[in-house]
């Protein structure tokens, strides 16, 4: 703390806590605001600190109202909030400030020093595309070859033939493959077309971030500028009717400025489920290109190319059978390749069927079976030694609340169910509690390799 700081005393602060406690609920503030603290109070500006980047945002777009009246009734002299990152343990992260200030009766949000102005978008906007998901490296097949084509197509005309393209097909079976291998294209063959890359959910995300803001226009004048619009999964905005709206705005607005839209979904526009009706005929008035279930075919296909990128020596005998056993898509089967091949070299062992047998165990067996939310509760459970019923109950403390998360994670990552669906399953949490879930468990996925490794483990047991 700072000894310019005027009236600050740590009641105040812990009534204000308790305050917050009331205001948002317990378990939005264990959520979201536990590890919210006072860092100093100047003048008119209170400064809060959290340990995250995400949680910051979250903060701001969330809860930054509700902080301001509360921090007011404590200490009159606040007119403007701060909110800094300060990881657990270490020090305020530079550059990381976001302001709120009140300007007449509304407040506005900004980032601090850089930009003033409304707001960072551009930049986030849109996610990077994946360097080894090209056309060079896709496989092509009967169940693949309308969507592959009409994909090449749309990456090489300038003129728009079919609007929107829509890629459909289930969990695994290369819709991002061939999003970003259309971006590749075009930003090899037309570099000054501005593509935009990103996920329904993104999309939902950076549009409730707007409406916070209270700043849809300049949400909507990104798109403005763009050529060619994708949108990967689009079944995630089921249910989100304002979000919808949105879309099918920005839909028609690009449309009719004729530029490229493609997207992407696990099932057919006419199926989508939670997703108003008038959106979805649009959805389907381009060219709507069906991506079947792999066949034995094209199964061996991409085994022998992606053996043959990897440079290693497979027996026909074993890619065939592979491509026999492994049925469910095509990510499962390169990780079936991978770990052969890293089990083969590891070990120094010749790559046969029985060694591919043992192995692969696990896969060969579950291959066939659907695994259900209900499934990973109770096997991430058993894993932690806690009660079933935990998955459900409101029950915030930590022993249940990591393990709750990691199998919201592994749901959303095993199942196909979107995150609306995995909240309910989850006692009727809401979606962007999933969302944060599967957010804690990718960060601690990264820092920390024990974790890692027993997320590996519980996936493999829930696989069997
Ligand atoms: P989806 O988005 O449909 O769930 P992805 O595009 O993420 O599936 O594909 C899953 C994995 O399988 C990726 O690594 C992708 O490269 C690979 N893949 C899928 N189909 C093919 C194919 N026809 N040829 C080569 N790789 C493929
Ligand atoms: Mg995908």
């Amino acid at each position: 703390m700072d000894n310019t700081s005027s009236t600050f005393d740590e009641s105040k602060w812990s009534s204000l806590k308790k305050d917050l406690k009331k205001t948002v609920g317990d378990s939005a503030y264990n959520n979201w605001l536990k590890n919210l603290n006072l860092v100093s109070l100047i003048n008119d500006t209170i400064t809060f600190s959290v340990p995250t980047k995400f949680l910051r945002d979250w903060i701001v777009n969330n809860y930054s109202d509700k902080i301001k009246n509360d921090s007011k009734k404590h200490f009159e002299s606040v007119d403007i909030i701060k909110f800094v990152v300060k990881p657990t343990g270490g020090r305020i992260v530079p550059g990381t400030a976001r302001t709120i200030k009140s300007t007449d009766n509304h407040w506005k949000s900004s980032m601090d020093v850089r930009s003033t102005q409304l707001s960072n978008y551009p930049n986030e906007f849109g996610a990077p595309l994946d360097p080894r998901f090209t056309f060079d490296n896709f496989v092509v097949g009967k169940p693949n070859e309308l969507a592959f084509a009409a994909s090449q197509r749309v990456s090489e005309a300038d003129k728009i033939t079919f609007n929107p393209l829509f890629l459909c097909g289930g969990v695994g079976l290369g819709k991002t493959h061939l999003m970003h291998a259309i971006g590749w294209k075009i930003k090899q063959k037309q570099p000054e077309r501005k593509v935009i890359y990103l996920s329904a959910e993104k999309f939902m995300y950076q549009f409730v971030r707007a409406l916070r803001y209270k700043d849809t226009s300049a949400f909507k004048e990104q798109f403005r500028s763009i050529d060619v619009l994708m949108i990967d999964d689009v079944q995630f905005i089921s249910g989100k009717d304002n979000t919808q709206e949105e879309f099918f705005h920005t839909f028609n607005a690009l449309i009719e400025q004729n530029k490229q839209i493609v997207i992407s979904a696990d099932k057919s526009p006419t199926d989508l489920d939670g997703v108003q009706e008038r959106l979805k005929s649009r959805l389907g008035c381009g060219l709507v290109a069906d991506i079947h279930p792999t066949t034995y075919e094209l199964r061996l296909g991409i085994l022998i190319e992606k053996a043959q990128k990897r440079g290693v020596e497979i027996p026909p005998k074993v890619l065939e059978f592979l491509s026999h056993r492994i049925i469910s898509n095509v990510r499962e089967m390169e990780g079936a390749l991978n770990r052969l091949v890293a089990h083969a070299t590891l070990v120094g062992t010749p790559i046969t069927i029985d060694t591919a047998q043992l192995v692969l165990q696990d896969l060969l067996k579950s291959s066939n079976k659907k695994i259900t939310i209900e499934e990973i509760q109770k096997k991430v459970a058993e894993h932690f030694n806690i009660r079933i019923t935990d998955m459900h109950s409101p029950r915030r403390s930590r022993s249940v609340a990591r393990p709750r998360q990691i199998a919201m994670y592994l749901a959303k990552s095993i199942t196909s169910r979107s995150l609306p669906e995995i909240g309910r399953k989850f006692g009727g949490r809401d979606h962007t509690t999933v969302m944060h879930a599967v957010k804690k468990i990718e960060e601690l996925k990264l820092s920390d390799v024990n974790f890692n490794e027993d997320l590996e483990l519980l996936k493999r047991l829930i696989d069997s």
